[in-house]
């Protein structure tokens, strides 16, 4: 940091500035490099002598200028740090990690923040301060973290709310189902649940009591329906059960069982009384449904008619 460029550091700042296992990278409004510490150097090759008053493009030429341009346009117009996180992009600098066998990627993960520096004497930001962070450990353990959360649903076949099917494995019978069915009775239904005004419980009750009636309306699914039919938890609040060997007509008496006992159920969460309706839209199996996900589009739009009806009924498709 040298005076010549109006930015005094003493001995001990500058030592500081140098030995910190952070990288600090001073531009002016022209994106002309001021300050490169030793991290900097040390990550990218590029010593400070070399690049100062230069244009921080033509050395980092990965950084697409524009975008970081505007990216630093709350900095210099209105003194507003501004954060780049790994998350959102992997660097800002592209440098080899230090620990290119654990990590996922060979290149470093950074946090950098960009501070504006004012001009004292005149009030205005005629600097930027970069502050690049290398966070690959952080980045890595939790992609890793992310990974095996994946990988645990994907072998879990259970929804941990209710109980039900998830809705990844429920899809996989449902395909399967029709795939079957062109070799059996075609006689197989399926319907599709949807709690209504759920989001009015949620906001009146909150949201661990909205997770209690996803719990009780699940149970009211599997009490109503027979140990063959295959019940999953399609969405946040939504249903969906197989059932083998049913026609419409006696999918209809099903849904309507599921209907009527969670109109009359009384869900108790925390000493409150909760009360809620369903809506539910069926399908028998046609072999007009030229994909499984037709069908079940089908029984989705009926469920979509019987909210526009006015909730709380069943609606099969035609
Ligand atoms: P509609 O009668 O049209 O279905 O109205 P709705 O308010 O129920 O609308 P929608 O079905 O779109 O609402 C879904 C809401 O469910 C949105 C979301 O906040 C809430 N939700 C989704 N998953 C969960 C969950 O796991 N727990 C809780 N408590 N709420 C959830
Ligand atoms: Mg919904
Ligand atoms: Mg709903």
């Amino acid at each position: 940091m040298t005076a010549q460029n109006g930015l005094q550091a003493t001995s001990w700042q500058e030592a500081l500035i140098s030995s910190i296992e952070v990288g600090v990278v001073v531009l002016d409004r022209d994106f002309l490099v001021e300050e490169w510490n030793q991290f900097m150097e040390n990550h990218t090759d590029i010593e400070e002598t070399e690049i100062t008053s230069k244009s921080l493009f033509t050395y980092m030429p990965d950084i697409d200028a524009d975008w970081f341009i505007n990216k630093c346009k709350p900095v210099f117009e209105l003194q507003i740090p501004v954060f780049i996180i790994w998350e959102q992009r992997q660097y800002l600098f592209k440098m080899h990690s230090a620990r290119p066998i654990s990590s996922p990627s060979e290149y470093m993960y950074q946090n950098v923040t960009i501070l504006p520096i004012v001009n004292p004497c005149n009030g205005l930001v005629e600097r930027a301060c970069m502050l690049v962070y290398d966070v690959t450990d952080q980045a890595t353990s939790k992609l890793r973290i992310e990974g095996l959360n994946e990988k645990l649903e994907a072998i879990s076949r259970v929804d941990g709310l209710t109980g039900l099917f998830n809705r990844r494995y429920w899809q996989e019978r449902f395909e399967l189902e029709y795939k079957l069915i062109f070799r059996t009775s075609k006689q197989v239904s399926v319907i599709i649940l949807d709690i209504d005004h759920f989001k009015k419980v949620n906001d009146t009750y909150g949201h661990q009591a909205g997770d209690t009636v996803i719990k009780e309306v699940a149970s009211v699914i599997t009490q109503a329906t027979r140990e063959t039919d295959v019940c999953g938890r399609y969405g946040g609040e939504e249903f969906v059960v197989i059932l083998p060997e049913t026609t419409a007509e006696q999918a209809n008496i099903v849904a309507e069982r599921v209907r009527s006992m969670t109109e009359s159920a009384v869900i108790n969460h925390d000493g409150l009384d909760i009360c809620v309706t369903i809506s539910i839209g069926v399908a028998q199996f046609s072999e007009d449904y030229l994909t499984a996900m037709r069908w079940l589009e089908a029984a989705d739009a009926a469920l979509y008619n019987a909210k526009q009806a006015g909730r709380n009924r069943i609606v099969i498709a035609s």
